[in-house]
């Protein structure tokens, strides 16, 4: 499969898209005014601990709270020269703050300088509890793993991870893990033992992830990531103790900008070209790529031509389709696509039939095409979370067995990781994907004023009953007034002048 990348920035925004052979597979929108928050890291401040809920509002500096629980924040520290000192002491005198100082002093210890410190009272069976672990106003170093969604703030964790093209360094884990992605055992213990070697070479304590890409990258490469991944943590970690002082909350690390995040993440050896078309930007990709993504350095081409870049590829169209309810099918058929606060639900249907072929061959068809384009809206609208479909009713269990086996081919392809998790008593099935970031749409819309985001507008009728309710409300409410005027959109008059007349007549007769 052949991929192009095409980057375009405008003032107000960056957008990334991804090319499958031609077609907009993917879609990743960045505006500079609202950036996203996941990866970020921050020095914040516990503003709330809710025993209750187990968790704590944490300030990150931004309009809502952040929000972490208990689960999410790494275990307590116990580095070795600690863990000694324990099984000698008292519990009583098990002081955190000594594992802290601990921390500080090897800026890549196990633990970051970071947590609790209630200290002295605290026994450690109870230690697991927040409102032991947290107290306000306590400074806390946290990173978001989800961005505010709707009316919820930004989700945190303790659990500090940074990415690099091939790996992500976990400070607080002491586990060397590999993408399930990756397949073999040989390849995966390969990794497994080059990473615990050049941690070791480099002294570099904590955990890794081979991501994905790792996949038989040479052991040059992942030493290379291993050195960046060193150099960023250690200034984080100084960056923290700079500003352990001040006041407000602040950030420490901020997550690369879209242009190169994609360079980090969605370059692989099959990708073509990447097509960026702004000179500034170009540049700072090129420096990047340079450093970090040597292969992709000659692949990058600037755009200079008049016409946008988007329009060329036409992306603007597939990303205009991409917020409709309806997809339409090759074959006629087309799915229905819905999605609420709790659920996305896709509704497949066939068009008109043509003649010939049996209905049942028809459904079979329509389903077998829906299955791709259903894995591609996926993907492309970025629908996360609990996904319901629908397909037309087919009567023969092979026909059945085959929708859903193309279903699971398909969704293979995709980056984020989906489950199909059952087909109901009615033939529904049901599915998860992977949440992280907002939808396509969540991103680029907003619920309708006109219907409250139902989809649907009150009938010029159902207004009229209203206004008529109203006046008598006003009526009773103020003591007979003399007049009302009504100011209504012109199908609605029409009605009251017409239809509705004697209701008005009525009405004045009745107050
Ligand atoms: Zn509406």
């Amino acid at each position: 499969m052949s991929e192009e990348l095409l980057i375009n920035i405008s003032p107000m925004e960056s957008r990334v898209a991804v090319l499958d052979n031609g077609i907009l597979g993917e879609i990743y929108i960045e505006r500079h005014h609202k950036l996203g928050l996941v990866g970020n890291i921050y020095l914040g401040t516990v503003v709330r601990v809710l025993p209750g809920m187990q968790a704590a509002f944490v300030d990150i500096g931004q309009s809502r709270t952040a929000f972490l629980h208990v689960n999410d924040m790494q275990r307590e520290p116990r580095p070795v020269a600690e863990k000694n000192k324990a099984a000698k002491a008292t519990k009583h005198e098990i002081n955190e703050d000594d594992a802290t100082t601990n921390a500080a002093a090897d800026s890549l210890a196990v633990t970051p300088p970071i947590v609790s410190a209630q200290s002295t009272e605290i026994v450690p069976a109870s230690k697991t509890l927040i409102q032991h672990r947290l107290h306000e106003s306590q400074r806390i170093l946290v990173q978001v793993t989800k961005d505010q969604l709707g009316s919820k703030g930004a989700r945190l964790t303790t659990n500090i991870s940074l990415p690099s093209r091939y790996l992500v360094y976990l400070p607080s884990s002491d586990h060397i893990g590999i993408s399930q992605r990756i397949d073999g055992e040989e390849e995966r213990s390969r990794l497994k033992t080059e990473l615990s070697s050049l941690m070791q070479t480099v002294n570099l304590k904590g955990g890794l992830i081979a991501r994905t890409a790792a996949e038989r990258v040479p052991v040059d490469k992942l030493e290379e990531d291993i050195y960046y991944l060193l150099q960023l943590w250690r200034t984080i970690c100084a960056r923290r103790q700079e500003i352990n002082h001040h006041q407000s909350s602040e950030l420490i690390y901020q997550e690369l900008s879209l242009p190169l995040r994609s360079i980090r993440d969605l370059v692989h050896a099959d990708t073509e070209k990447v097509i960026i078309d702004n000179t500034q930007i170009y540049e700072q990709v090129r420096y990047f790529a340079k450093e970090f993504v040597p292969f992709v350095y000659d692949r990058i081409v600037h755009y200079t031509a008049e016409q946008s870049l988007f329009d060329v590829h036409r992306v603007e169209d597939d990303l205009r389709d991409a917020l409709k309810r309806r997809v339409d099918l090759k074959s006629g058929g087309y799915l229905i696509i819905d999605q609420t606060e709790a659920m996305t639900t896709i509704d497949v249907n066939t068009g008109s039939f043509v003649g010939g072929r049996s209905l049942e061959d028809t459904v079979y068809k329509t389903n077998l095409e829906a299955t791709h384009a259903i894995a591609r809206q996926l993907r492309l609208r970025n629908l996360g979370g609990i996904i319901i479909l629908d397909f037309i009713d087919m009567l023969e269990q092979q026909h059945k067995d085959d929708v859903l086996e193309s279903l699971q081919a398909q969704l293979t392809q995709d980056y984020a990781k989906t489950k199909i998790t059952q087909v109901s008593e009615l033939g529904l099935v049901e599915m998860t994907r992977k949440r992280t970031r907002e939808s396509l749409g969540q991103q680029l819309c907003e619920p309708c004023s006109t219907c409250q985001g139902r989809g649907f507008v009150k009938t010029a009728e159902t207004v009229c009953f209203e206004i008529f309710r109203e006046i008598m409300r006003c009526a009773r409410t103020y003591n007979s007034p003399k007049k009302f005027t009504v100011v209504a959109h012109a199908a609605v008059i029409d009605l009251l002048l017409t239809t509705e007349s004697d209701t008005v007549a009525d009405l004045e007769y009745l107050l």
